[in-house]
């Protein structure tokens, strides 16, 4: 494949994570995926400024990792969260996606000191830890918005060679090897946290998977046998075609 097409192929796969992340209620008006460039390890592909749900490949634009853009907006606005995506490249060579949402299951566990953690098979994408970033520890009362390098650098050390953070008072990143795994964990990261909050309200006693179940279901899950069973499902249930 030539690099026009590699880049046109990542942008197609990027509009449809946008896509079926809306669908899922990953994503609501706000919330953003992106591509580590197919072409260069030092740019990544990412929408401008508008709702997932509404993302076509028009809308992708090419940045640095410290976030200026490669061509004219012509007067459109960028995510001023976009710091995130380029601090993660930055930290994680092996990271090529990465996700950031506000879902409100995640949130629960944002905001609360319970620890996030896989209760069943699929929410082993979650790892053995899911770090908490605050925030206010270095940086004081903000916005809460990740907007500037600063800010991102320290919320991905606080990554670290995880796959799943939380934003303390704000919501999740999701970092991985591909589109399709961001997305497929990005999907189960949140069902996990909904069953656990649920788990959690039922009272008793939560039998958590252990540490080698999660590491067995962490790599099944991500195989082939798991994103290639999940990404065309997740597109048709968006309505969109898998290829
Ligand atoms: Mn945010």
């Amino acid at each position: 494949m030539s690099s026009a097409s590699d880049i046109a192929a990542t942008k197609d796969l990027l509009v449809k994570a946008n896509r079926i992340l809306a669908n899922e209620g990953v994503v609501d008006d706000f919330g953003h995926v992106s591509a580590r460039s197919p072409e260069d390890p030092g740019r990544y592909f990412i929408s401008c400024a508008i709702s997932p749900a509404r993302v076509t490949a028009a809308d992708i634009y090419e940045y640095e990792l410290d976030g200026m853009p490669i061509a004219d907006l012509e007067g459109r606005r960028s995510y001023s969260e976009r710091a995130i995506h380029g601090a993660i490249y930055e930290a994680r060579p092996d990271v090529m996606a990465v996700c950031h949402h506000h879902s409100g299951a995640m949130v629960a566990f944002a905001s609360s000191t319970v620890p996030l953690r896989p209760v069943f098979h699929l929410g082993a994408v979650l790892g053995h830890e899911v770090p908490v970033w605050d925030s206010h520890t270095e940086f004081g009362d903000t916005s809460l918005l990740v907007d500037d390098m600063d800010k991102a650098r320290s919320l991905a050390r606080a990554l670290g060679p995880h796959s799943v953070a939380l934003l303390r008072r704000h919501g999740a990143v999701v970092a991985g090897a591909s589109v399709k795994q961001v997305v497929f964990s990005a999907i189960y990261s949140a069902d996990n946290a909904t069953a656990q909050a649920r788990m959690i309200a039922m009272g008793g006693d939560i039998s958590y998977l252990t540490t080698g179940e999660i590491d067995q279901a962490a790599a099944l899950n991500l195989s082939p046998a798991g994103i290639d069973r999940s990404w065309p499902n997740r597109c048709a249930r968006a309505g969109l075609k898998a290829d």
